[in-house]
């Protein structure tokens, strides 16, 4: 199993081998996460986002399925965009949640990728509890075992954030 380490900071700083970046599915950018590694990524991640429109994603990229671009000129190699399910009450998605963890990290250890940055998936725009999203998130990851990874680092942006990963990951991991 991939070692996993909570951090607080900004994704766009990490010197990994993947990013995953919380996308939406034009993949043309976005808030949030997406506008953060768009800006910081340069013209080079966005070029790559629309070859991928204008080729095998043409109506744009599912929930939870997951693509690997450039990372342009992030510290890091490659961006792997995922599209988190948007939060509803009426309707449990934990699937497609846990679809966008587990397809971000088979498509990394296809690059080769030792270690993986995630930010928490949803809980931005897409308004999903900290504590539910936490618990998808690394159940997802502690379960997914693939030799080539070896480190999943979950890059929280803010204290209250850091602390829910931090209570929920010493339950489940
Ligand atoms: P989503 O649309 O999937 O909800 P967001 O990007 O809106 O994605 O938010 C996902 C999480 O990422 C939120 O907790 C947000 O606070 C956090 N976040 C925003 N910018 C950054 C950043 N630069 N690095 C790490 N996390 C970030």
């Amino acid at each position: 199993m991939a070692r996993i380490e909570l951090v607080l900071g900004d994704i766009t700083e990490q010197h990994v081998d993947v990013v995953v970046n919380a996308a939406n599915s034009s993949l043309l950018g976005g808030g949030g996460v997406d506008g953060a590694i768009h800006r910081k990524g340069g013209p080079d991640v966005l070029a790559a986002c629309r070859k991928l429109r204008a080729g095998h994603y043409g109506r744009g990229l599912g929930t939870g399925q997951a693509v690997a671009t450039t990372a342009g000129r992030l510290p890091a190699t490659w961006v792997v965009h995922t599209v988190g399910p948007v939060w509803s009450a009426a309707e449990d998605r934990s699937a497609l949640l846990a679809d966008c963890h587990r397809n971000s990290l088979r498509v990394a250890a296809d690059l080769g990728a030792r270690t993986v940055a995630f930010p928490a998936i949803s809980t931005g725009i897409y308004r999903w509890p900290v504590e539910s999203a936490a618990r998808v998130a690394l159940t997802t990851v502690a379960a997914t075992d693939l030799p080539e990874i070896a480190t999943v680092r979950f890059v929280l942006f803010d204290r209250a954030t850091y602390d829910v990963f931090d209570v929920v990951a010493s339950e489940v991991v």
